[in-house]
């Protein structure tokens, strides 16, 4: 049949972005029956603090449309919470809410003139948005640790190429897919290539309240006049579906911010007011929230470290996480047997992991890695978050107690361990 309707070149071939594609097929497989572990979605498996909850209920008789750039009070916060978390200055006229901060991020995009440097892997929706704005995508290939890092060798060299380009630099440190956060060295000498080249960086801050020693360091302390900060309430505050996010820009940069009110203007108008009233209370100190935060950065660091171990012992590459949900495993180690069971690349690898485990995950394709790097992306969220909350706070955190409380996760690491003893024993010989 001849379609009726041609799509725009810059949709045509655009899908549901993969991590929302999982969690459908997990839901499918659930449905007929099976037991699903969801390893796929991000998703934060713990509850919105308790005073961000409260100060939501609160707002919900605030009706009125708000400026596009976000409520006054919730910028004066979201400015006073970088200066007491990550030491940067910024003033309200530098911050923007939007409602998410992957919005922000095709905002900013769309606004800004030049080529999109995205680094290999990193995180499954800025290719795509970066093509929807329109522009150039340039990958960076993986290098530093574990060949997963931006190595600032390897941008200057690119940056040589044409120089003088226009180009915006996506960082995302602690990062999804990997769990790794750039150290305070790395990050300097990325700064001091990209102020050589002029490069503008957005620096994709959403899991920074995820870090296991509870310290985040923002790459805009040493590249302050070239750096865009994105943060939001999705991940730290259990808040994805409240969708709120932030950035802050350098008075360098507030033509971009300009051009990016200008947008929102025209399209969503502004982001909820209730959200942005609640989400005041979560910027601004709270001992509650503090304490809330310490909690959940004791259990993610636990659970980070006792699966890490657990599949570095099944033979596994696994970086070792800083921060957020995220383990990133190579299966490269077992190639010989899972070649014998016919399984080649990574998407094949997580579809037999899914027949025969349960456990849904993503191919490290998703994030840009090469297929045949049988690199898997684990989004350890599969557990009641409120529940174990509230009984971290009378019982010790330990293997026991993951296995007690985290149940589900626990029961999915330990099933992909038993697969790869299974997968060397069916496949030896
Ligand atoms: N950046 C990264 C690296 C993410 O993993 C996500 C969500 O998964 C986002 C941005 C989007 O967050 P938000 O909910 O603020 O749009």
């Amino acid at each position: 049949m001849t379609p009726l309707i041609d799509l725009d070149p810059r949709v045509d071939g655009l899908v549901v972005s993969p991590t929302l594609a999982a969690r459908v097929r997990a839901n499918e497989l659930a449905q007929a029956g099976r037991r699903v572990y969801r390893f796929g979605l991000g998703q934060s498996p713990f509850p919105v603090p308790a005073p961000v909850v409260a100060a939501l209920r609160a707002a919900a008789g605030e009706k009125d449309y708000l400026p596009p750039g976000g409520l006054p009070a919730l910028q004066a916060a979201v400015v006073d919470y970088h200066r007491r978390r990550h030491g940067l200055t910024f003033a309200a006229d530098d911050v923007v809410i939007g409602p998410g901060s992957k919005e922000l991020l095709f905002l900013l995009q769309l606004a800004f003139a030049g080529d999109v440097m995205v680094p290999t892997p990193s995180w499954v929706s800025y290719v795509p948005q970066a093509r929807l704005a329109g522009r150039v995508v340039v990958r960076v290939p993986g290098g530093g640790r574990h060949g997963l890092m931006v190595d600032p060798d390897e941008l200057d060299r690119l940056c040589r190429t044409g120089p003088g380009r226009p180009r915006l630099l996506v960082i995302n440190s602690p990062s999804n897919p990997t769990g790794l956060a750039y150290t305070g060295d790395e990050l300097e000498r990325l700064a001091a290539v990209c102020r050589a080249h002029a490069v503008v960086v957005v620096s994709d801050e959403i899991y920074g309240e995820l870090t296991v020693v509870g310290e985040h360091r923002s790459l805009a302390r040493a590249y302050p006049e070239g750096t865009i900060v994105a943060s939001g309430l999705s991940k730290w505050c259990g808040a994805g579906g409240w969708r709120l996010g932030t950035m802050a820009f350098p008075p360098t940069l507030i033509a971009l911010r300009r051009a990016m009110i200008a947008i929102a203007s025209e399209t969503y108008s502004s982001t909820s007011a209730p959200i942005q009233h609640a989400a005041v209370v979560a910027f601004r100190p709270n001992g509650e929230v503090e304490a809330y935060l310490a909690e959940v950065r004791r259990l993610l660091a636990a659970l980070l470290l006792w699966s890490g171990t657990e599949l570095m012992g099944a033979g596994l590459d696994v970086p070792e996480a800083a921060g957020g949900f995220y383990l990133f495993p190579s299966f490269a180690e077992l190639r010989p047997q899972l070649a014998r069971l016919g399984i080649h690349d990574d998407v094949a690898l997580v579809d037999r992991l899914l027949t025969r485990t349960g456990v849904m995950a993503l191919p490290g394709s998703a994030f840009g890695m090469a297929p045949g790097d049988l690199r898997l992306r684990l989004a350890l969220v599969d557990f009641d978050g409120a529940r174990a909350l509230t009984a971290a706070a009378r019982e010790v955190i330990g293997r026991g107690f993951l296995e007690r409380y985290l149940t589900p996760t626990w029961e999915a690491v330990t099933a992909i361990v038993a697969w790869c003893q299974e997968v060397r024993a069916e496949a030896s010989p």
